[in-house]
C-alpha cells in the first residue's frame, strides 16, 4: 500500500481563498482586518516566519503591522506595546513571535494580550475555553492539522489517536481537539515506556516532537492516517519531518509531507483566525 499523501498547500490556499472572500465582507462593512506582528530581535528563522506571515495576509487584503524591536527590549517595553494594541480599536490580532530574548518574561507578555486578540490561540482563557469545548481561537498549527485530517476521511469517532508531543502550542490542544472529535487520545512524550507499542495501536498519529525521523515507519499501523508536525532542518540542508516517511508511507493509508503538509496549513489557520476576529468587530457572528 502506498499512502495519499495529504496535500498541506493545496488545502491551505482553499482556505486562505475562503478567509479572502471573508476579508472582504468585512471591508464592505468598513472593517479591513488587520494583524499586528511583534518582532524582538534578529533571529533569522523568526525574520523568514514573520515575513511569509505578513506576505500572505497582504495577498489576501489583511492588513499587517510590524512592530520590530532591538534584541534589548525589556518585559515593560513589550508590556507596553502590547497594552497599547490592546487598545488600539483598528487591531484585531496580536501576534507575539516567539521565541522572545532571555530578558523577557514570556509568560508575563502572553498574558497580557487581549483574548479577544490572541489569534495564536495561546492565553489561558483561550486554552481554557478550547477544554470547555468552546473555543474563542483554536491554536493554528493543531487548528490546521485538524483540517488535514478531514481531508484523510478517517472517522475520527472511536478511533485510537496518539499525539506525540505535549508542548502548550501543539500537543496539548492537538489532545483537546481530537478528544471533543470523540476520538480515544493518547499523549506520549519523552517520558513514555514503550512508544513504538503506541504507534503500533494507533489509527491516527500525530508527531511533533522535533527529532528528525524519530518515528520509525515500521510502528505504523497498516492504514493509519499520520500527521507528522516536525520541521527539522538537517546538516545538508534538508527539511524533514518528526517520522520516517518512506517507510510509513508505503503502511499508512494517508500521511503529510514535510514540507508541504502542516505547515502551509499554520499560516492560512493563523489568518483564519485574524478573519474570525474582525468578524466580530463587524459584528457579521
Ligand atoms: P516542544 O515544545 O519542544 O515539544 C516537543 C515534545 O516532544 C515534548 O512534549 C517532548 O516531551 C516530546 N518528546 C521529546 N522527545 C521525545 C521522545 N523521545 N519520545 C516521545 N516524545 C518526545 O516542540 P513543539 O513546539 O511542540 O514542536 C514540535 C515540532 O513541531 C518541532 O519540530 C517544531 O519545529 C514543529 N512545529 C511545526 C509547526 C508547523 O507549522 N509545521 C508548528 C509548530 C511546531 P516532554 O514534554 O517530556 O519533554
Amino acid at each position: 500500500m502506498s499512502a495519499r499523501r495529504l496535500d498541506g498547500k493545496a488545502r491551505a490556499a482553499r482556505l486562505l481563498g475562503e478567509v479572502e472572500q471573508r476579508v472582504r465582507a468585512c471591508s464592505e462593512r468598513g472593517v479591513r482586518p488587520c494583524l499586528a506582528v511583534v518582532l524582538v530581535g534578529d533571529d533569522p528563522a523568526s525574520q523568514v516566519y514573520v515575513r511569509s506571515k505578513e506576505k500572505r495576509a497582504a495577498e489576501i487584503g489583511i492588513e499587517a503591522r510590524d512592530h520590530r524591536l532591538p534584541a534589548s527590549t525589556t518585559t515593560d517595553e513589550l508590556l507596553a506595546l502590547v497594552a497599547a494594541l490592546n487598545a488600539e480599536s483598528a487591531v484585531d490580532g496580536i501576534l507575539i513571535q516567539l521565541p522572545l530574548p532571555p530578558q523577557c518574561d514570556a509568560q508575563r507578555i502572553l498574558l497580557a494580550v487581549d483574548p479577544a486578540k490572541d489569534v495564536d490561540g495561546f492565553h489561558p482563557d483561550n486554552l481554557g475555553r478550547l477544554m470547555l469545548g468552546q473555543p474563542r481561537f483554536v491554536a493554528c498549527t493543531p487548528q490546521g492539522c485538524m483540517l488535514l485530517l478531514e481531508d484523510s476521511g478517517v472517522s475520527l469517532a472511536g478511533a485510537r489517536a496518539l499525539v506525540i508531543g505535549r508542548s502548550t502550542i501543539v500537543g496539548k490542544p492537538m489532545a483537546q481537539l481530537l478528544v471533543h472529535a470523540d476520538a480515544t487520545v493518547t499523549v506520549a512524550h519523552s517520558r513514555t515506556r514503550d512508544l513504538a507499542a503506541e504507534v503500533a495501536r494507533a489509527d491516527i498519529v500525530v508527531a511533533a516532537i522535533g527529532r528528525p525521523e524519530f518515528v520509525r515507519g515500521e510502528w505504523i499501523k497498516p492504514g493509519a492516517v499520520v500527521i507528522d508536525v516536525g520541521m527539522n532542518r538537517l546538516a545538508d540542508g534538508r527539511l524533514v519531518g518528526d517520522v520516517e516517511f518512506a517507510a510509513a508511507e508505503a503502511r499508512a493509508s494517508a500521511i503529510t509531507p514535510v514540507p508541504g503538509g502542516v505547515g502551509p496549513m499554520t499560516i492560512a489557520c493563523l489568518l483564519h483566525n485574524v478573519v474570525l476576529a474582525a468578524e466580530r468587530r463587524a459584528g457579521l457572528v
